[in-house]
């Protein structure tokens, strides 16, 4: 409220009705669960099959057989990551941003599931480690692993500071799409999708509701650490903005890789297993 807006215009059950207590949206209590014991038990016997190293202000791509998990890892320095996911077999299902952050809240950890797109709204990956979940939420509102941010990119940059940087995540993600599926920019490009920010510690101001970022608690040696519940093409970008304490969308920030670990389970061991089906809605839309 600004002093210009006049007394009356005020309802007088103003408090009365700021004091409403609120509903959670979604209450998540009837959401599968995921078995993370079974999880882990078969972790210990996983193997590692591949690695990629991502470089600063650039990304990678990557595949995840489903039953197979992967690992984001810092290594060098502090640095966040931009995630991406889509079924291998189909770009369509995509990671789903915003419904994850309605199922789960803004920042995931260990046991929340990245869910993908409609129609088929189902965990593409189950969190199954996470050491920086000790971090909670800090004083400031602040947390890690957001998906409330969107991924930087060159056309917010341009409209608000009319640069043209091109190492931003959103054009990290493309180029490291279209390298991967020998396809142009911009067949890459609208693919390219709203992220989990792997390590990035935000929130939103108290009192203006702005979006905020501080500097990543994340250390070398710190991991996010997923079961893969879908065959998954991944697409990681290690973000210029470094560990985001000041500023992205420059070359301004000091930038480490980030390393991607693939481990597949030992032989059998999700035999019995079998990925989520799509959802159940049956599409008729009231027709
Ligand atoms: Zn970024």
């Amino acid at each position: 409220m600004t002093d210009l807006m006049p007394a009356a215009l005020v309802p007088e059950d103003a408090e009365a009705r700021r004091a409403v207590a609120p509903v959670i949206c979604y209450p998540n209590r009837s959401l599968p669960k995921p078995d993370l014991g079974w999880m882990h038990d078969i972790r210990q016997r996983a193997i590692k099959t591949d690695e990629v190293l991502v470089p600063p202000r650039d990304a990678r791509c990557f595949e995840v057989p489903a039953g197979h998990f992967f690992r984001i890892t810092s290594v060098e320095g502090p640095q966040v990551g931009d995630l991406n996911l889509w079924n291998l077999s189909d770009l369509s299902e995509r990671f789903y941003s915003g419904k994850t952050r309605a199922l789960h809240g803004t920042h995931l950890t260990t046991g929340e599931r990245m869910w993908s797109s409609f129609p088929h709204l189902r965990p593409m990956a189950t969190i199954t480690a996470d050491t920086l979940d000790w971090y909670g939420i800090d004083g400031f509102g602040g947390s890690v692993h957001d998906v409330i941010g969107t991924r930087c990119d060159p056309y917010t940059g341009n409209l608000l500071s009319d640069t043209q940087y091109h190492h931003c995540c959103h054009s990290n993600l493309t180029r490291a799409l279209a390298d991967h599926l020998d396809i142009p920019l911009d067949q890459a490009e609208p693919a390219v999708h709203d992220v989990l920010n792997v390590f990035m510690c935000t929130g939103f101001t108290r009192d203006t509701g702005q979006y905020f970022m501080k500097a990543s608690p994340v250390r070398p040696g710190d991991y996010l650490e997923f079961f893969a519940e879908i065959d998954l093409l991944g697409n990681l970008s290690a973000c210029p903005g470094g560990d985001c304490s000041s500023e992205h969308s420059s070359d301004t920030a000091a930038c480490y890789p980030l390393l991607v670990e693939v481990f597949a389970p030992a032989e059998g061991e999700v035999a019995g297993w079998d990925s989520p089906p799509p959802n159940g809605y049956d599409r008729s839309h009231g027709r």
